[in-house]
């Protein structure tokens, strides 16, 4: 055997329960929990072990018109765009503060539902949404437009609006980050919101909204519909009522959203995608560092980031040093229940994206890659993979081209910058790129020459309130968090008045 993770194996037979309940499993809408007109429901399962642990309302067309009409009313006529932004940002602090105190039963909530490690949930992302409130909340009443110098007798202003009701989207891998990054600014720039889950991970984003309700938010202002997405999420594309779309999943999914929106209403649309992120290693990198960064760029969140760091590109002087320390640290790497505490890695998020990993692994062994680690099931029970270890891989292999979403480390050997930045650049992504080295204008040189929308030198996956994430090429349009985030949610008026007795002209 190649690995030794099974006495580890062992211990997820027997899960832990979470010790919480599940108690709102209904849609949001208007400020009311409420059935799916519909009636139907669908299972949310435990990755851990494939039971069912609620059923949820299923939304679609039905409710996505109801929760439009609701969020239309709240922007029209209701008191969220039209109360003072220190107002908003008061109920949106508030709601900070709640969910800050609820931290628990939402970390619980995250982790059962979509299998990451509780203690990654708690510490590090419940946290992060707490904070993307706050900072987002700092901005309500900062918005401001310009005076712009224009020519003749002119007195020229311009006002940044909220475009009314945005549809927002989002996947399931980080359900309440990538929740408090649409919501958040939408919000805070006076838009009401539709939000729709992903199918796999519908839980937290009731649990919250419900908090934010008990923070005063107005009726209708967030209302929140789960369901499929060629049901629920086509109805919320194509909506003519709906005046802005924000939509993070796959690159298939997004060209559709996008094409949903051109035939209705033309509704603007941001779009945060897929990516194949190049991690390169330089010659003089520090190698131990550069070893356990590129392991957790890739291995974070079971690999399920679209940043991950996907594709690791390795000096050819580091390269076999690189090679068995990364193996080693695969081999090291804690996978169990994610409701243990010190557990680094817990199950895939579904059967799908199980077997579809798995498939990907065997195809790195048929092309001719070397497994230096993993490359099965981990245990027996539920969708746990080994954390698995290719080198020797090759381009035009499937898994150095196709997004895996799982935890699989593809490693290449590279000569020089010139070629490691073709290499990098020649890809349908362009989301992010890690760079390291000790030498400066190495750093400045391939930070110009990569086509991606975020690089990290000598670091990965910082993702602090305020720093601006998308995409370049098929990786996305527009862009989250930070002030340029803000903007997707507002539209610009200009005001032009002629003056009369212009004193200064
Ligand atoms: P997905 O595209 O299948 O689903 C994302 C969302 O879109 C879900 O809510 C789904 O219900 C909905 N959807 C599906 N079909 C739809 C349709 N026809 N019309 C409207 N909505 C529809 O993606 P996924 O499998 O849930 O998530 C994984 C993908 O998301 C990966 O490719 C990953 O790279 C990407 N992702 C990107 C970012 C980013 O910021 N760039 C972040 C997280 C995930």
């Amino acid at each position: 055997r190649i690995n030794s993770f099974s006495t580890a194996a062992a211990a997820i037979d027997e899960p832990i329960h979470p010790s919480i309940q599940v108690d709102h499993t209904q849609l949001l809408i208007n400020g009311q929990f409420i059935d799916a007109a519909s009636g139907r429901t669908f299972p949310t399962v435990d990755p851990r072990t494939g039971d069912v642990i609620a059923r949820v309302a299923e939304g679609d067309l039905e409710d996505v018109n109801r929760a439009v009409a609701a969020a239309r009313k709240a922007f029209d006529e209701g008191p969220w765009p039209k109360m003072t932004a220190y107002e908003r940002s008061r109920i949106m602090l508030r709601f900070a503060d709640l969910l800050e105190k609820h931290t628990e039963e939402v970390a619980k909530l995250e982790t059962w539902d979509n299998g990451k490690p509780y203690e990654q949930a708690a510490k590090i992302e419940i946290p992060m949404v707490v904070r993307m409130f706050r900072y987002y909340a700092g901005w309500a009443d900062k918005i401001h437009g310009l005076t712009v110098p224009a020519d003749g007798q002119l007195h020229v202003q311009t006002l940044h609006e909220p475009y009314g009701v945005c549809g927002l989207i989002i996947p399931w891998n980080f359900p309440l980050l990538l929740y408090s990054w649409k919501v958040g600014p939408a919000l805070a720039c006076g838009n009401t919101v539709v939000l729709k889950t992903a199918e796999q991970t519908p839980l937290s984003a009731i649990y919250v909204s419900k908090l934010f309700h008990e923070a005063g938010l107005p009726p209708g202002v967030l209302n929140v519909v789960s369901g499929f997405g060629p049901t629920a999420g086509a109805a919320l594309s194509s909506h003519m009522d709906v005046n802005k779309l924000s939509f993070t999943g796959s690159t298939a999914t997004g060209k559709i959203v996008l094409a949903l929106a051109a035939k209705s209403n033309l509704k603007p649309v941001t779009l945060e995608l897929g990516g194949k992120s190049p991690f390169i290693v330089c010659k003089d990198a520090d190698v131990d560092k550069a070893v356990e960064l590129a392991h957790s760029a890739l291995f974070f969140n079971q690999g399920q980031c679209c940043c991950a760091g996907s594709r690791t590109l390795v000096h050819e002087n580091v390269y076999d040093e690189f090679v068995e320390k990364a193996k080693a640290r695969a081999l090291k790497r804690v996978v169990g229940d994610p409701f243990k505490t010190g557990i680094e890695q817990g199950p895939q998020i579904d059967n799908e994206q199980f077997k579809k990993i798995l498939k990907y692994i065997r195809s790195g062994i048929e092309s001719g890659a070397t497994l230096e680690s993993g490359g099965e099931q981990f245990g027996s029970k539920g969708y746990y993979i080994q954390p698995t270890v290719f080198s020797n891989v090759q381009d035009d292999m499937l898994i150095a081209k196709d997004e895996i979403f799982g935890p699989v480390q593809s490693i290449s050997k590279f000569k020089d910058l010139e070629e490691v930045v073709q290499r990098a650049n020649a890809s349908s992504y362009g989301l992010a790129a890690g760079v390291f080295t000790q030498n400066l204008e190495t750093a400045n040189t391939l930070t110009r020459a990569l086509r991606v929308g975020t690089v990290w030198i000598n670091c990965y996956d910082i993702f602090d309130a305020a720093v601006p994430f998308g995409g370049f090429k098929m990786s996305g349009q527009g862009r989250e968090k930070g002030i340029y985030g803000l903007s997707s949610y507002l539209q610009v008026k200009a005001v032009v008045t002629p003056l009369k007795n212009p004193a200064w002209l």
